[in-house]
């Protein structure tokens, strides 16, 4: 056997990077592997000095550990590194990180027809995805940003990062700002994790999508349901939309990219969507 990667984080066993990966190791004829390995907190400082770079030559990093590894890298990439977000770590030679989310959903999201350039984002939500959205949305032509988040205090980190980082407006928003924020919403991106399955946890009311102009388009980083109840209602109202499974494969092609130098084709995602479909499927 080549050489093998891994996909980190805690839990970990429902993963759907190792089928991604392992698929597109088929496909590019690579002797490679791709596993899951749940690795908690605690034991990153076990896992770098005894795993990475000695048994795997590279992995992808989930939650809870995507801030976590930045100390133990030797070069992260400079946005990574502000929003201390890395889900990709090489290993080759010297240990390398980046995140490809944030790109990952621009290039989803472009599939769609849903371009930044001249937009207005309403981000829901203030976590660790949504800092790395906001900065990419501001470096590839996005015109403002609004952040709605339960906790105010993080909504405004992400403006502040922003306006020392980015030149573009940016406003926390909540109760009347954020219904006026809707207003003029061209992209709507819930980064929360309300409507996930096994949660038990739901928007108390999902009336707000009811401002959101006729062109906007609704994001939601989900995918498992398929659809969400934001997604629903969504499209009840005649949005366009998608949640957040193309976002999935196109990060993990990132970094297929960073770690072969590959870019994989748009029929490798085709193939790749339609086998997570069925694999989300049959999960229930
Ligand atoms: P995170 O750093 O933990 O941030 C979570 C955000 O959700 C925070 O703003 C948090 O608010 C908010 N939140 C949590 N529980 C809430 C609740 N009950 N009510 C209202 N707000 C709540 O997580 P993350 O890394 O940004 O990830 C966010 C989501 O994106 C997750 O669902 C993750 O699975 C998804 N994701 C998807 C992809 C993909 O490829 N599709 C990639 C990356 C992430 P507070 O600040 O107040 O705590």
């Amino acid at each position: 056997m080549g050489k093998t990667y891994a996909v980190i984080g805690d839990p970990i066993e429902h993963s759907l990077s190792p089928s991604i990966h392992n698929t597109l190791y088929e496909i590019y004829k690579l002797d490679c592997e791709y596993i899951p390995l749940k690795i908690s907190i605690e034991q990153i400082p076990d896992f770098f000095n005894t795993v990475l770079g000695k048994k795997i030559s590279g992995c992808n990093v989930t939650m809870p550990d995507k801030q976590a590894v930045i100390p133990y890298l030797s070069w992260v990439d400079p946005d990574a590194l502000l929003c201390q977000s890395v889900n990709t770590i090489s290993a080759e030679e010297t240990l390398k990180g980046w995140s490809t989310d944030a790109p990952g959903l621009r290039t989803a999201l472009a599939q769609f027809g849903c371009r930044y350039q001249g937009k207005n984002l309403l981000l829901y939500g203030a976590g660790s995805a949504a800092s790395a959205i906001a900065l990419d949305f501001a470096r590839n032509g996005g015109e403002s940003i609004a952040v709605c988040n339960r906790s105010r205090a993080k909504a405004e980190a992400i403006c502040s990062l922003l306006s020392k980082n980015a030149p573009l407006p940016a406003k926390a928003v909540w109760d009347e700002t954020f219904l006026e924020a809707l207003e003029t919403c061209d992209l709507l991106i819930n980064t929360t994790p309300l409507g996930m399955s096994h949660t038990g946890l739901q928007f108390a009311s999902l009336d707000f999508l009811e401002a959101l102009p006729g062109h906007a388009f609704v994001c939601d980083l989900i995918y498992n349901p398929f659809e969400t109840r934001l997604l629903a209602r969504a499209k009840e109202l005649g949005l366009s939309c998608t949640n957040g499974l193309p976002m999935l494969i196109f990060q993990a092609f990132l970094s297929f990219q960073k770690w072969f130098g590959i870019l994989p084709t748009m029929e490798d995602y085709k193939m790749i969507y339609e086998k997570l479909v069925s694999e989300l499927g049959k999960r229930g």
